[in-house]
């Protein structure tokens, strides 16, 4: 099959001042494109040809899973931002927040520091474990905790080309404003 760049579920600008339109544009049109691109041409002729993203995931090695957890960590990445996000989420998902981690405030700084010490490229995540309780990981190059078992809630790309140009090597800055547009009712709805 042959796999595409999933539309953007809202205009580059929309996000600013938090992400800009030009980060937008770099990010999504460029990076996560070359990521789809890149998996196109190589799965051609392997037993991987017809995989869906998930299945390349969970069994795919090298430069296949790389470029296919990557289209698919960045695809949860867009859905997983609102202009109308940010403050605290509701419902279950607060419920379960409360319970796994004490507060939302807690979770918020717990999240915070994942997202800050990753060393390198990489991704933080908010996941369910297989007992239902969230946890935090951390997740190196384009790692995916599907990988382990877990189910990925909500996730933030700490790849330096995810906020060079807005924020340069101010890593934290750039992890508060995503925290200004995370959608949380996207992210309850993947419970
Ligand atoms: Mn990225």
């Amino acid at each position: 099959m042959t796999h595409n760049l999933p539309k953007l579920p809202y205009s580059p600008e929309a996000l600013e001042p938090n992400i800009s339109k030009k980060t937008i544009e770099f990010h999504y049109g460029k990076h996560h494109m070359t990521y789809v691109k890149k998996l196109n041409d190589l799965i051609k002729d392997t037993p991987f040809e017809e995989a869906t993203l998930e299945e390349i995931i969970l069994k795919a090695e090298g430069g296949i899973f790389n470029n296919g957890a990557q289209v698919w960590n960045h695809t949860f990445y867009w859905e997983g931002l609102s202009p109308n996000g940010g403050g605290e989420p509701g419902g279950k998902l607060l419920d379960s927040i409360n319970g796994s981690f004490g507060s939302f405030g807690r979770f918020t700084e717990e999240f915070e520091t994942a997202a800050a010490t990753l060393f390198g490229s990489g991704w933080a995540w908010l996941v369910m474990n297989d007992k239902g309780k969230l946890e935090i990981v951390q997740t190196s190059n384009a790692g995916n905790p599907l990988r382990d078992g877990k189910k990925p809630i909500l996730t933030c790309d700490v790849w330096e080309h995810a906020y060079y140009l807005d924020y340069q090597n101010r890593r934290p800055e750039y992890i508060s404003s995503f925290l200004k547009v995370v959608n949380w009712k996207k992210a309850e709805e993947r419970m």
